[in-house]
């Protein structure tokens, strides 16, 4: 038998739940609020910028660690939202979305043989970036809300036992996506301790930082003093801008791991997109207002699209942040979370994510009572998908009841 042509790194994986349900939702004419991209246009001067820039001749390779502008332009940013001193020569390398930051940063930070702790549900970029680099995952689950925990939560037992000699790194998520949790500065000082005790780094991801409702805020890792030292804080312009396909992201770091992150990119990418650095710059420079207006705007959409979940018969807490909802599906008669958004997609016109995707196989059950839906979407989208679900539900509800 021929050798399969897949490398052993990648023949584990096929392709992603995104790729995989949005064309679903295309073929099938459904609603998509499955993979996590806004239906609405990002600001018309932040465009307009881009333009300007590539009119204006900014159309060869950037610097490699991103063009001084943006890297001005996110220190500032950094300074204005957090108090965050940030030299932009020595602590920032600009990248092609939060996706090339996480990896460049596993690729600059982790050798082969060694451990990095990931809290689950996880994106799903980070498992499959531990194991190109010849790591191993260790999973800490996030435990569902429940009578004595109002948010998601984690067993600090559990978390100090993943702890190991081989333990490099640890990668957090704030908000978090799926489950929309907002880390507490107590639960950040927990897990600082626990990294500092062990000297293990910290890998950042907060992509949503600008999507967070009150009374949750959001924390930066990075400025609790335990953990400045020892993280990588990487962010990305595609949700706070509503603009995903541009894919411009940075990593901000004490100039020691810069350096390590630094290293990999310039051989992963080398440098991204010159003109839409420009507008990224331009779009970091935007006044308090439209930051406010953002996390408002969204907090309307997560209030209609809470509604239409509940109006259709499943249960869902309000996220504290990020642009998605897990819902309650385990009353629905489906053997799991993939047959029930199988079905939804094809049958009910409407596209979620089944989140046990987002766990190592011995918890995937812990994600088997949910789906997630996206409400980075207009109104008019989001009332369409809650009247699919509440009819495409009811229906099947009512017809599975009369069955003898
Ligand atoms: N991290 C998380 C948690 C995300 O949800 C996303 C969404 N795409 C990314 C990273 C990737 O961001 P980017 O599109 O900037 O690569
Ligand atoms: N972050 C987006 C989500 O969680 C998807 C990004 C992607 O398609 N890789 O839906």
């Amino acid at each position: 038998m021929s050798r399969s042509h897949f490398a052993s790194r990648v023949s584990g994986f096929g392709t992603t739940v995104f790729s995989e349900f949005s064309a679903l939702a295309l073929k099938h004419g459904a609603v998509n609020l499955g993979q996590g991209f806004p239906d609405f246009e990002g600001p018309e001067e932040v465009k307009e910028a881009a333009c300007r820039a590539i009119r204006e001749g900014s159309n060869q390779y950037a610097p490699s660690m991103g063009a001084r502008e943006l890297r001005v332009a996110i220190a500032e940013h950094a300074a204005r939202f957090y108090g965050q001193q940030v030299d932009p020569d020595t602590m920032v390398t600009v990248t092609s979305g939060a996706t090339e930051a996480l990896f460049d940063a596993i690729l600059g930070l982790v050798d082969p043989g060694d451990e990095v702790i990931v809290f689950e549900p996880f994106y799903d970029s980070y498992v499959a970036n531990i194991a190109f680099v010849g790591a191993t995952p260790r999973y800490v689950p996030l435990r569902a809300p429940d009578a004595l925990h109002p948010t998601w939560w984690f067993d600090g037992a559990e978390l100090e036992a993943a702890f190991t000699p081989r333990t490099r790194l640890l990668i957090l998520n704030t908000p978090h996506n799926p489950t929309g949790k907002v880390f507490t500065r107590e639960e950040l000082e927990r897990i600082g301790t626990l990294c500092e005790r062990h000297g293990v780094k910290v890998l950042s991801d907060e992509v949503y930082e600008h999507i967070v409702f009150a009374p949750a805020r959001h924390v930066r890792p990075s400025t609790l003093p335990v953990l400045a030292d020892r993280t990588v804080t990487v962010s990305s312009m595609g949700k706070t801008f509503s603009l995903t396909g541009w894919k411009i992201g940075w990593i901000l770091a004490p100039p020691p791991l810069r350096d390590a992150v630094q290293r990999a990119h310039q051989f992963v990418s080398f440098a991204t997109a010159a003109p839409l650095q420009s507008a990224t710059a331009a779009a970091l420079r935007m006044p308090d207002g439209y930051f406010q207006e953002l996390a408002v705007r969204y907090l309307a959409r997560r209030e209609k699209l809470l509604h239409g979940l509940r109006e259709a018969g499943l249960p869902a807490q309000a996220p504290e942040g990020s642009y998605f909802i897990l819902a309650d599906i385990s009353r629905q008669g489906f053997p799991d979370d993939v047959a029930f958004c199988r079905h939804l997609v094809t049958q009910g016109g409407v596209a979620a994510i089944p989140p046990s995707v987002f766990y190592s196989p011995e918890h995937r059950h812990l994600g088997q009572g949910f789906a997630r839906f996206a409400f980075c979407k207009t109104e008019a989208v989001l009332e369409e998908g809650a009247r699919r679900l509440k009819e495409g539900l009811s229906t099947r509800r009512s017809s599975s009841s009369e069955r003898p």
